[in-house]
């Protein structure tokens, strides 16, 4: 089959799109012919070789976020050859307590698709194991569906599960032009917040406004803490939803009210921050780290797909032969919202 592979690590041109042997199907997978697979910072991370994910086995196939129809249904009688499909991307062992628990994000051994450890969907086939497989929303295209897995899950569990959002809150998404910033931007308003957003450019500031920001803020120009506290009475955001990192860390601890919480999935922009633990008790502020999100969420929060409450946010495509110059134009910050990969 044809792929989009890598066998070392560096820049977007090591990605190479050349002929592979077809995916193995080992007993509990079945086989789908990739349709679309949409491209998420974690395959830049690993791609970088960056802590963590320096030690993968090569040639490795990147692509969490998987759209298709399933070639080789193995045996398992609950979809058939020929069903559209998503993928969800999480595996967890499945016995543990946090498996057990429905928590499948907390497992030590949990692993993604395409991660670090398996190979994903930068190909014309992929092996998956059947209990990830999900019936791909109706409404939605193929490019659009594979832009949801991933972001949505993650954005949902950051401000539903970690956060635990309520009607009404305030709450700042910096860095609302990315794929997870703009599920974020809609998971919000679907709780009736009051939503601020930052973005680097006016045209991304406007499109964060159609998607249903209330107040959105250039960063690269404004001091956006500033700006959130001078629009909420000098209080500040209940939540800050953070995935940028070291560019925007101090700004966005500035930008919470007293008792707020800062959420975060990433850092693209770097790891490293000074911080001062003082503000932490005196203003009594929550912290918290969150990482993908459970397989029920997905499941709960693909009814809102299906009701047309939240939408992917499909930015531009390539050909999977393309796939350098699309994590290119990721790198460069020049996207809004997912960049998709059709097979
Ligand atoms: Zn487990």
């Amino acid at each position: 089959m044809k792929a989009s592979v890598f066998y070392k690590h560096g820049p977007p041109e090591v990605l190479e799109y050349t002929d592979v042997d077809d995916p193995v199907v080992s007993n509990n997978e079945v086989l789908v012919k990739v349709k679309a697979c949409s491209i998420n910072h974690l395959d830049l991370w690993i791609r970088h070789g960056r802590t963590g994910y320096s030690e993968i086995p090569f040639p490795h196939i990147l692509g969490c976020d998987i759209s298709g129809i399933i070639e080789d249904s193995n045996g398992f009688t609950d979809f058939n050859e020929g069903d559209e499909v998503i993928v969800s991307p999480g595996i967890g062992c499945g016995k543990c307590k946090y498996c057990s628990q429905g928590n499948d994000n907390f497992c030590k051994q949990y692993s993604i698709i395409g991660g670090w450890d398996r190979k994903g969907g930068y190909a014309e086939f992929a092996s998956v194991p059947s209990q990830n497989i999900i019936p791909k929303p109706k409404n939605l295209s193929f490019e659009e569906s594979a832009s949801l897995p991933l972001t949505f899950l993650t954005a949902w569990n950051m401000l539903v599960k970690r956060a635990q959002i309520k009607t009404g809150e305030n709450v700042l998404i910096v860095g609302g032009s990315s794929g997870v910033g703009s599920a974020a931007i809609q998971i919000a308003k679907l709780f009736n917040c009051y939503v601020f957003a930052t973005a680097g450019t006016e045209d991304k500031l406007n499109k964060m406004k159609n998607l249903g920001a209330d107040f959105v803020i250039n960063h690269t120009s404004n001091d956006f803490g500033e700006i959130v506290r001078e629009n909420t009475n000098r209080n500040g955001a209940d939540i800050v939803f953070e995935h940028v990192g070291s560019a925007t860390w101090s700004k966005s601890i500035d930008s919470l009210t007293h008792g707020g919480r800062l959420i975060t999935c990433g850092t693209t922009t770097g790891s490293e921050t000074d911080f001062d633990i003082r503000l932490l008790y005196r203003r009594q502020l929550s912290l918290m780290g969150s990482f993908m999100g459970s397989k029920g969420d997905l499941l709960h929060l693909l009814k809102f797909i299906d009701s047309g409450k939240l939408k992917p946010v499909l930015g531009n495509t390539f050909p999977l032969s393309e796939a350098s110059k699309a994590h290119e134009l990721i790198e460069n910050r020049q996207h809004f919202g997912k960049v998709v990969l059709k097979v």
